[in-house]
């Protein structure tokens, strides 16, 4: 899959690059005794990444510990560089309803050893993701609950009010480093509560008024 929809329309976009903004949420930060950082901690996926609703996780066997990172997906929609804050919502298209799929225990090990740690990150079916609702329908991409439910539990409740750059500085701060381009994906952050997930589990993430996502694991 590297299509994603706008919801209740044919409008489909062929993914480009879909870019990570790490360390946004101060409780996530602290859960992993990280510091917050200086400068935006941002990274890629591949789009060979893209998991539909409704699919299922393919753990890799070189980890022990997969986790959950439920986040607020942006779609851009138009061609964009130097992006100026007041600007930069009219760049979306949509948003989207993203898990951030990270091998922790490999994600620690690279940090460590600092080197990338991309092969933690952008393995298949790590970008779980939901069609997208029209931009034009999200007035306040900044005050959204968003919840995660695995098996029926609830591991994650945060709010994009709690997210330490907003919607517009993240668009305005990725494109200073890279063009956007109509398809290309931006991955919020993750608030607190991510854990660990195994065969079987069946994870379901809500974001106010963006809509929900589906998944499980193999
Ligand atoms: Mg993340």
């Amino acid at each position: 899959m590297r299509q994603v929809q706008i919801k209740n329309t044919t409008e489909t976009y062929s993914v480009g690059k879909i870019v990570c903004l790490g360390q946004n949420y101060l409780d996530h930060i602290r859960e992993l005794g990280s510091k917050v950082p200086d400068r935006a901690v941002i990274f890629c996926k591949p789009s060979s990444s893209l998991l539909p609703d409704g699919g299922v996780i393919e753990i890799p066997e070189y980890t022990k510990d997969c986790h959950h990172e439920l986040e607020l997906a942006l779609l851009i929609g138009k061609t964009g560089k130097q992006i100026q804050e007041k600007n930069a919502l009219s760049y979306l298209a949509g948003y989207g309803v993203a898990l951030d799929l990270t091998l922790r225990d490999i994600q620690s090990e690279q940090k460590s050893s600092g080197l990338p740690w991309e092969i933690a990150k952008g393995f298949d079916t790590s970008c779980p993701i939901s069609s997208f609702t029209p931009a034009e329908n999200i007035s306040t991409p900044n005050n959204l609950q968003l919840k995660l439910n695995v098996n029926g539990e609830v591991r994650q409740d945060g709010n994009t009010n709690q997210m330490i750059r907003s919607v517009e500085t993240i668009v305005a701060e990725i494109s200073n480093f890279y063009t956007l381009e109509p398809g290309d994906i931006i991955l919020t952050g993750t608030p607190a509560g991510v854990s660990r997930i195994k065969s079987g589990d069946h994870l379901e993430g809500t974001i106010e008024q963006v809509g929900s996502l589906q998944v499980s694991v193999a």
